[in-house]
């Protein structure tokens, strides 16, 4: 059988990026540029509560690192490199194999390469631990607490996927094969914003991304910021793939639905074509759902201007089942 060090060479180790000591030695070794800090996050992800045991391993390669690399552009820094800890249950190659090519996949994609990281066995359920590093100017970074009464509230891409194929997969909803096969990428195969973060930087004032639900995500701006703010129901950009699901379902997904990745961001009114240039030159679609307001509390108008009653909460996944 392989031993540790065998995997590691075989599957993890990858020739490091110029001026950057990777995978091999007892640490990784790298720099930042003067005048810019290094921006690090952590996630963990375990098996039956972040995700389900039989998910691809190619998909689960990438969303373990895509989920940290989008911490990295909810706070505006491009990303260095990251670390990868294992507990195994059990050394099965072709698995190692998929999962590490998902995650080098995404690595490469996000120029964010793996530098070092821990394999060990466990018996019982597989843990996976990222940690990414990343650079940022101090003064552009884009933290909770930067929002301000009259900037307007931003999306990107559109909201709801991920948790309709959730609902789905875990039976929460009736089964449905054209619809999950619509949605599941985004619950598999989540896209971080990253080249949007590091074009907010310095723009935008906050920024979070949605992993718990907008509204729960928002709220976290709200609370750091110490501001209100207002949303508009009909301006929130709903993925085309839940065109036929039940108005309620979609309002709930869209508001309250965990994992999506996307960024919500703040930014004064006066950037708003700025916003929208660089939304184009990043590729990715960033609607306007919301303003900033002085005092406290989140409220959602719907088309009439009335107030819903009864927000969802967000929710956790797995985590709350
Ligand atoms: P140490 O005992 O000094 O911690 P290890 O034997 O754990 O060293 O790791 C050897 C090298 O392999 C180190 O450079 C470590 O960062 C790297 N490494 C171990 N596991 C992984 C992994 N899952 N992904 C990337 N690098 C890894
Ligand atoms: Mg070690």
């Amino acid at each position: 059988m392989a031993s540790e060090f065998d995997l590691i060479d075989r599957y993890f180790k990858r020739a490091a990026p110029p001026g950057m000591l990777g995978v091999g030695d007892d640490c990784a070794l790298f720099g930042v540029p003067p005048g810019m800090q290094v921006a690090t996050s952590t996630d963990l992800l375990i098996e039956g509560r972040h995700f389900f045991p039989d998910v691809d391993p190619r998909a689960l390669g990438h969303k373990s690192l895509a989920v940290n690399v989008s911490d990295l552009a909810a706070m505006g820094a491009r990303p260095i490199g990251c670390l990868l800890g294992l507990a195994l249950p059990e050394v099965r190659e072709p698995w190692l194999a998929a999962f590490a090519e998902g995650f080098h996949a995404m690595a490469h994609a996000a120029g964010c390469p793996l530098i070092g990281g821990d394999t060990t066995g466990n018996p019982g359920v597989l843990a996976i631990s990222v940690t990414v590093f990343g650079a940022v100017r101090p003064d552009a970074a884009l933290c909770r607490s930067g929002a301000l009464p009259g900037d307007d509230i931003w999306v990107s891409g559109a909201l709801g996927d991920a948790d309709i194929a959730y609902r789905l997969l875990s039976g929460q909803m009736p089964p449905d094969d054209a619809l999950l096969a619509h949605t599941r990428a985004a619950l598999d195969w989540p896209q971080p914003r990253f080249a949007l973060g590091q074009a907010l930087a310095g723009v935008a004032r906050s920024a979070i991304d949605i992993s718990d639900g907008l509204l729960q995500d928002l709220g976290h701006i709200l609370k750091a910021s110490g501001v209100g703010a207002r949303l508009y129901l009909d301006d929130l950009p709903v993925s085309a793939a839940l065109a036929g699901v039940p108005a309620d379902r979609v309002r709930h997904a869209v508001l309250a639905g965990g994992d999506a990745y996307e960024l919500c961001f703040t930014a004064p009114a006066d950037r708003a074509d700025a916003i929208r240039v660089i939304g184009a030159e990043s590729g990715v679609a960033v609607t306007r759902i919301g303003a900033i307001e002085a005092g406290t509390g989140l409220t959602v108008l719907d088309a009439d201007g009335a107030p819903l009653r009864d927000l969802p909460r967000g929710f956790d996944h797995f985590r709350s089942s």
